[in-house]
């Protein structure tokens, strides 16, 4: 194909006309100062009914939600933009959408799927699996979605600890931002933290890592080069690999002139030239901040590595090219587990279990990154159930889980960690912190879960 036609083809040209560029509502950033008491010469903001702390892609389904369930919403990040991992983080694309046969992360999953598809006009239009993910575009999506539903976004906002009622009971998050500490108070709390903040700090039991030592996956800071030649990138071998010995990867790797770089080197075209890298492990203790700090300093020399082994063996793709932007949050795989009324394991994986309190399905792979386990995979058309009890965490009556930190064992978690079922079990927490407010004074291991299943069927979520 010729060079022009091959533009054409992949519909870039159109690609910078198609981004929609929303902009960010001020007023959705305004917290009226009005409201706040002073208490315990502390800000006390008593306004909300669900607090979701963290916005990635569970926070945000969980905050859409309960704000469409007619809740007063406040949805607290700690970073300026929505997304988490998908967009903070770079992660360069979502994990399939599809069991192969059809799509089964629906309701609000789909919803944005398919916004977020709209960002990478050079997709195909029916694609379900491994689709690109434009970052800019992607948080956009989530900014609109969010503050259509009616929920209030907090930027830059970082839970620092959580004052209990009762052991049992949260009574606020207190958080730091400009103004100083402040406490917000809700009826339920939301826990979409990724690595379980809330949950942990307020007693929850939690698990951590997949051995006796508390070993966990490694982690990686995702970054992207601009000006590659995406005619090359496309139609020349695959860059796409983890241990193909005839990759260029491989060779760099094994040269030995490019220490920081390793075999793992996942990549996507996300626009224009532009790929997004999803690559280079780094073993961190993902809960210490001392740790989090020298990986973000040693990813971004990783960046720079990674670019200078490309352009070496692949200069015809990469000669021009450029790092163009890092993650602003370290990509971390795995942090804490909160245990819930359930513990989804790697056998009811395995057995391809439904249940009957579950609230969607999922069906990616068991993706453990230890450099010890090897992966499984399901047939086409096979997923198991994610039961309600996982975002239950014990103990705990006005407290719900969702995202990566549900509770599951340390393998099975290697499969519900991917950003799709995140977004569905977002959704399932935030209807049912709504659920909880009006049938069981705000206990979330008392719901109707029938009634959760109903309303979620009617928003379109899949699951038996
Ligand atoms: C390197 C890497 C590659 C991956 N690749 C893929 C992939 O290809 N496809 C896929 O689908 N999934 C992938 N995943 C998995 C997926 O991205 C995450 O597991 C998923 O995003 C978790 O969603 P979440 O909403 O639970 O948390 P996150 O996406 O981690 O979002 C949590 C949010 O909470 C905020 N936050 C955290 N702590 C606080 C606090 N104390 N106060 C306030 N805010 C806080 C964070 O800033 C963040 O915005 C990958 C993960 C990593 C790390």
């Amino acid at each position: 194909m010729k060079r022009r036609k091959f533009i054409k083809s992949t519909g870039m040209m159109a690609m910078a006309a198609a981004f929609s560029g929303n902009a960010i509502s001020a007023e959705a950033m305004s917290v009226s100062k009005k409201q706040l008491k002073l208490k315990r010469s502390m800000l006390v903001d008593d306004r909300w009914d669900v607090i979701v702390v963290g916005g990635g892609p569970a926070g945000c389904t969980a905050a859409i939600a309960a704000a469409r369930e007619g809740a007063k919403t406040l949805l607290i990040e700690a970073m300026g933009q929505l997304g988490g991992m998908g967009t903070s983080g770079m992660v360069p694309a979502w994990s399939p959408f599809s069991d192969g046969e059809k799509m089964i992360y629906r309701g609000l999953a789909e919803k944005i799927f398919n916004e977020s598809k709209k960002g990478v006009v050079h997709e195909a239009a029916d694609k379900l699996d491994w689709v690109s993910i434009n970052p800019e575009h992607l948080m956009s999506v989530y900014d609109r979605m969010v503050t259509e539903a009616g929920a209030k976004v907090l930027f830059f906002s970082r839970l620092a600890a959580v004052e209990m009622a009762s052991d049992d009971t949260v009574d606020a998050v207190i958080v730091s931002n400009k103004s100083g500490l402040v406490a917000f108070k809700g009826k339920v709390y939301i826990d979409a933290t990724g690595d379980g903040d809330l949950a942990a700090w307020a007693g929850a039991p939690f698990k951590r890592g997949y051995d006796d030592q508390g070993s966990v996956q490694m982690s990686s800071l995702c970054f992207s080069f601009a000006n590659v030649d995406s005619y090359d990138y496309i139609n020349g071998p695959t860059l796409y690999v983890w241990k193909d010995e005839s990759t260029p990867l491989y060779q760099a790797v094994r040269s030995g002139k490019y220490p920081l770089v390793d075999t793992h080197f996942c990549n996507n075209l996300i626009g224009p030239d532009v790929i997004q890298c999803n690559a280079g492990h780094m073993r961190v203790d993902t809960t210490d901040p001392w740790a989090i700090s020298d990986a973000m300093i040693l990813g971004r020399q990783k960046a720079t590595q990674y670019l200078e082994a490309m352009k070496d063996v692949r200069p015809t793709t990469f000669s021009n090219a450029f790092v163009v932007r890092t993650a602003s949050l370290l990509g971390v795989r795995d942090s804490r587990r909160i245990e819930g009324d359930y513990i989804f394991t790697v056998e009811d994986w395995r057995e391809r279990r439904s249940f009957e309190d579950e609230i969607g399905r999922n069906c990616y792979y068991i993706d453990v990154h230890s450099g010890k386990h090897k992966p499984e995979h399901y047939k086409k058309g096979e997923s198991h159930g994610i039961p309600y009890r996982c975002l239950t965490p014990k103990g705990i009556k006005n407290l719900l889980t969702a995202g990566r930190c549900i509770s599951t064992d340390a393998e099975a978690f290697g499969s519900t960690r991917i950003m799709p079922c995140c977004l569905v079990t977002g959704e399932a927490a935030g209807m049912a912190a709504v659920h909880a407010i009006e049938q069981s004074k705000n206990d979330v291991h008392k719901i109707d879960v029938a009634y959760l299943r109903k309303r979620l069927k009617e928003e379109g979520q899949y699951f038996l």
